[in-house]
């Protein structure tokens, strides 16, 4: 059995463990859960290294291009702005290793792509990582997940706080750096300091498009694209798989932490997120794995407890396991 590296989540290592110390009709059934997961723990590899590192370069053609005056402004917007909205959720695939795992001989790509795929959003990826691994660590508790700022009570309130929350003070910069401190890792205070100089940067940018006379693409081609995705991301890649923010981390709770929910976007307008519960408890399963793991999983998670009903099973049309 491995060891979990610290500051690290690395799910079947602690499910492991889990296992040995029930030693019951509870522990077979998380024996069995464990067998399946690892059948999807496999690497993302060059699909997703080639998606992100193409995706990022055909952001910044567009980018370019506009200011060239060689690309309509509104197809460049177009093409910013779906790349704006999944940029964050390939990086994602980077911080948990699963682009290419830690020690394999491309591992500095997994980085790499993690680092590019967030420069359209202006993050760096050190501080996406710190924040997103105390995420995994402490979901849904309020004074230690650094997304607990995404709760809303309604769709609408969800969308007007990720708005709040992007203002110059208080919101995600408050909480990120919060988090950064209570990591307290020298990684993590360099992940801060990077937050502050690419920050800078991107205005810098800006100021620099506007005062050459290129304000319109810089407003429409990166600024709003940015907020677009931004919005998206706080609401799909947070809000829906969390709300009500109520399973924790723990043993059981960690069923309840995230629900399994159908959106009106389907699976690929909503990134898949109505699978998020199989990341939460096994996030070395890569994204494009998360639906057939789930479906494979379903019957032990309807076991659980997970309410699967919006996800009901495969050629069924309706919820026979619950
Ligand atoms: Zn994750």
């Amino acid at each position: 059995m491995s060891v979990m590296l610290p500051g690290e989540w690395v799910g079947a290592e602690v499910d492991a463990r889990a296992v040995t110390g029930l030693g019951s009709a509870n522990g077979q059934l998380r024996g069995e859960e464990i067998a399946i997961a690892r059948q999807f723990q496999v690497a993302g590899g060059w699909p997703y290294a080639l998606a992100m590192l193409g995706g990022t370069g055909l952001w910044a053609a567009s980018l370019v291009l506009a200011l060239a005056g060689w690309m309509p402004l509104m197809a460049a917007f177009v093409v910013s702005t779906l790349f704006c909205s999944c940029s964050y959720l390939f990086a994602h695939e980077s911080i948990h290793h699963n682009v290419f795992p830690r020690g394999s001989r491309w591992h500095w790509l997994n980085e790499l792509c993690g680092w590019v795929a967030l420069l359209p959003m202006a993050l760096p990826f050190s501080l996406a990582r710190v924040v997103h691994v105390r995420h995994h660590a402490h979901v849904n508790d309020p004074d230690a997940d650094p997304d607990f700022i995404d709760d809303a009570p309604t769709l609408r309130t969800a969308v007007w706080r990720s708005i709040v929350n992007r203002q110059p003070v208080g919101g995600w910069r408050e909480s990120y750096r919060r988090a950064c401190e209570q990591v307290g890792t020298r990684k993590a205070a360099a992940a801060a300091r990077h937050a502050i100089a690419l920050g800078w940067l991107y205005v810098a940018a800006l100021m620099i498009m506007a005062w050459s006379g290129h304000a319109l693409v810089a407003a429409l081609v990166w600024w709003l694209p940015r907020h677009i995705g931004l919005t998206y991301g706080r609401i799909y890649l947070s809000w829906m798989p969390h709300h009500p923010r109520q399973g924790r981390q723990g043993r059981q709770e960690r069923y309840r932490s995230t629900r399994v929910f159908h959106s009106a976007l389907g699976d690929l307008g909503s990134s898949y997120m109505g699978y998020h519960l199989v990341h939460h408890l096994y996030p070395t399963i890569p994204l494009h794995l998360t639906k057939p793991a789930y479906h494979a999983l379903r019957p032990i998670l309807v076991a659980r407890g997970v309410d699967c009903s919006a996800k009901p099973a495969r050629g069924t049309g309706m919820d026979q396991c619950s």
